[in-house]
C-alpha cells in the first residue's frame, strides 16, 4: 500500500521539495510550547477585587480606581499592594479566609471568552500548551474543572516558587520536560511579572495587553517578543514570536 503513495510523490518531481519544507517546519512546530499566565491572561480577575470590595464595605469603583493608581505607581512588582494602605486595610491577610469563602471555586464565566478556544486553537496549530501561574493550590483543579485541558500545569503554591523569582521559570521548563527554553513561549499580562522574567530565562515573552497591568505597564525596552491584545489574536500571531 505504501508503493502507490511514494510513486504519487515521485511523479510529483520537483515539487517534493516545499513538501518537504513543509513538513520539516510542522515537525519543528510541534516541539513548541506556549505556556499561559493565569491571572487576567486567562481568568477576569473582575470577582476577585470585587469580593475584596464587599468585604472592606466599599465602592467598588473606589476600590478599582485606587487599586489602578496603585498599580501605575508601583516601581517593584509587589508595590501595588500599597493599595491596601491607601484603604486604610494594611491588615487585609486577615481576611483572606473571608476571601475564599466568599470567592469560592473559579467560575465558568471568570474565564476570559477566547481562554478555551485558544488553548484549543493553539493545539490545532500544533503547541504543546501549559498553564504555570502565581495561584493558590488548589485553582489547578478547578481550571481543569473548567475544561482547560493543557499539556502540564503548575501552580506556584504548589510549585514552591512564584514569579518573578527565575526558579519559577526553570521550576515550569522542568514542568514541561526539560525542552530548549527557545522552544517556550510565555504568555502573561504583566511585563514585572512574565515579560521580564521569562525573557529572562531565555523564553520567548509575550505579552497580553489587557487587565489593569497589561493596559498601564510598559515595556519602554521592547523586551516581549510579541504584544497582543487577545488570547485570539495569540492563536493568530504567536508564530511571530520567533520571528521577532
Ligand atoms: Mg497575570
Amino acid at each position: 500500500m505504501r508503493a502507490p503513495g511514494r510513486k504519487g510523490a515521485e511523479r510529483h518531481g520537483p515539487a517534493r521539495a516545499p513538501s518537504q519544507e513543509l513538513s520539516t517546519r510542522i515537525g519543528q512546530v510541534k516541539q513548541r510550547w506556549v505556556v499561559l499566565d493565569v491571572g487576567e491572561t486567562l481568568v477576569d480577575e473582575t470577582r476577585v477585587f470585587r469580593t475584596w470590595a464587599e468585604i472592606f464595605g466599599l465602592p467598588e469603583f473606589t476600590l478599582m480606581a485606587v487599586l489602578g493608581g496603585s498599580i501605575s505607581n508601583a516601581d517593584k512588582p509587589d508595590d501595588w499592594r500599597r493599595f491596601f494602605e491607601l484603604i486604610q486595610r494594611p491588615d487585609w491577610q486577615d481576611s483572606r479566609p473571608d476571601f475564599e469563602a466568599r470567592y469560592g471555586s473559579l467560575r465558568r464565566e471568570d474565564l476570559y471568552p477566547d481562554a478555551l478556544r485558544a488553548i484549543e486553537g493553539l493545539k490545532e496549530r500544533g503547541y504543546r500548551v501549559a498553564v504555570t501561574a502565581n495561584q493558590p493550590a488548589r485553582r489547578h483543579g478547578e481550571l481543569v474543572a473548567l475544561g482547560v485541558g493543557v499539556d502540564a500545569m503548575g501552580m506556584s503554591d504548589a510549585m514552591g516558587v512564584a514569579k518573578p523569582d527565575p526558579a519559577f521559570f526553570s521550576r515550569t521548563l522542568e514542568l514541561l520536560g526539560s525542552p530548549p527554553a527557545g522552544d517556550v513561549a510565555y504568555v502573561g499580562d504583566r511585563v514585572d511579572n512574565d515579560v521580564l522574567p521569562s525573557a529572562a530565562a531565555g523564553m520567548r515573552a509575550i505579552w497580553i495587553r489587557r487587565g489593569p497591568w497589561g493596559l498601564l505597564h510598559e515595556d519602554p525596552r521592547g523586551v516581549a517578543h510579541l504584544v497582543v491584545r487577545s488570547l485570539d489574536e495569540l492563536v493568530e500571531r504567536v508564530d511571530e514570536a520567533w520571528d521577532a
